[in-house]
């Protein structure tokens, strides 16, 4: 039973003009049947009827970049030793059980949903993520991570690869999809980011891949810098892309288009945001991953000026610490003020995911995931502001289909 009625002194739709007073029913079904003014929407007997005292009800958070199979992990290499805290995070991983992957992942989803993220897009190799979202009830894209730097690996990591999805889709369901993520330019070759994009065409899955990160990914494209030198030492040879930029390099690969994510894209230039708009990818921007690792800043608004679809994105518990969307919103709102960050975290979330038919906005026919956010009594400042500065510890509940998944 998903039926549930809720009312507030606010209800942000996202998709039209915040309502003073306002409601939302969700029906039976989990799918939202009505929302306006309160004493505009109906109160039927046998649903259960919640009013929220000084909050503001919105659409469920849209967390487009996550690492949840590292949930509770700790790292000592600094992060603004890049390479190195790369070599880190798989030697960290790689003393983990499939168990405890899942136990993480499950205990992440939990985390994500208290702070009234509804919906998630996770990279990982555990293939847990999918499985966590399975068992708890979740919403999400869990993207199935492949590596392989020399070219002579492509074909026998395509046939694992190829096994591990087989194995994994039976984990999807309407709210649960399964995408492939070849992981980063420093990580996989050509010959696998072609074969990998040629079967997420034949198997009809989402892409999402870690592009433009560091400077040093740059020089890879160089033949310079730290991963070029690891790449010669352990006799990899280096990326066909002299003179190109990990973007340009990418696109020889074919791997841009409008089902592939790129998750960071720091070092760009115009050309290569120009490009990326052409063939329609979408941007998962993670402003504290890339201030934490020194990568700098990713340009957001020429992400916008250039029409690609933006969601906001934490990453890993290792890159950040405690995941926090809310935080990573507060980068975007000196940039695009509260009501357009918000927007990042909602409506644009789901066309960057290409679920905005599903979710991103309290509107009839969506999903009913909603979050509620205590703002405080009175009426002092806009609504938008009120509730990034209400931030995580306001998150007072969290329903997804109806449900709600948070005390
Ligand atoms: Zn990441």
């Amino acid at each position: 039973m998903n039926a549930v009625r809720l009312s507030a002194p606010w209800l942000l739709p996202i998709d039209r003009p915040a309502i003073r007073d306002g409601a939302v029913l969700v029906g039976d079904n989990g799918r939202i049947q009505a929302v306006g003014p309160a004493d505009r929407v109906p109160d039927p007997p046998d649903v259960q009827s919640s009013y929220l005292p000084h909050a503001a009800i919105l659409p469920g958070l849209i967390n487009v970049h996550t690492h949840l199979e590292l949930t509770g992990l700790d790292l000592d290499v600094p992060r603004d030793r890049f390479p190195a805290w790369i070599t880190g995070v798989r030697a960290a991983k790689s003393v983990r059980s499939r168990e405890t992957f899942l136990a993480a992942a499950i205990e992440g989803l939990r985390e994500a949903h208290r702070s009234g993220v509804t919906t998630i897009a996770d990279t990982g190799d555990s293939g847990t993520v999918i499985e966590a979202l399975q068992q708890v009830g979740g919403s999400g894209i869990a993207y199935h991570e492949v590596f392989g730097p020399h070219p002579d690996q492509a074909e026998e990591c395509m046939l694992g690869f190829r096994d591990d999805l087989d194995r994994l889709r039976r984990f999807e369901g309407p709210r649960v999809r399964l995408g492939v993520s070849p992981h980063a330019p420093y990580t996989v070759s050509g010959p696998l980011y072609r074969a990998v994009t040629r079967l997420a065409g034949e198997l009809d899955l989402p892409v999402a891949l870690h592009l433009a990160e560091s400077k040093d990914e740059s020089a890879l494209m160089m033949g310079r810098g730290k991963f070029a030198k690891a790449w010669r030492a352990r006799g990899i040879p280096l990326p066909d892309a002299e003179g190109m930029t990990p973007v340009a390099w990418l696109d020889t690969c074919g791997v841009l288009g409008p089902r592939t994510l790129c998750i960071h894209v720091v070092q760009v230039s115009g050309e290569d945001v120009d490009l990326l708009a052409q063939r329609g990818v979408s941007i998962a921007y993670c402003p504290l991953s890339n201030q934490r690792h020194g990568h700098g800043e990713a340009p957001l608004l020429d992400f916008r000026r250039a029409g690609l679809r933006v969601g906001v994105g934490t990453d890993s518990v290792l890159s950040v610490g405690t995941p926090d969307l809310f935080a990573e919103l507060s980068f975007a709102r000196a940039r695009l003020g509260a009501s357009q960050a918000l927007r990042l975290a909602t409506v644009a979330g789901a066309e960057a995911l290409g679920l905005d038919h599903e979710i991103g906005s309290i509107t009839v026919g969506k999903w009913g995931d909603l979050c509620a956010v205590e703002v405080g009594p009175g009426d002092s400042g806009a609504i938008e502001d009120r509730v990034l500065a209400a931030g995580t510890p306001g998150v007072v509940g969290t329903w997804l289909a109806g449900r709600r998944c948070v005390p």
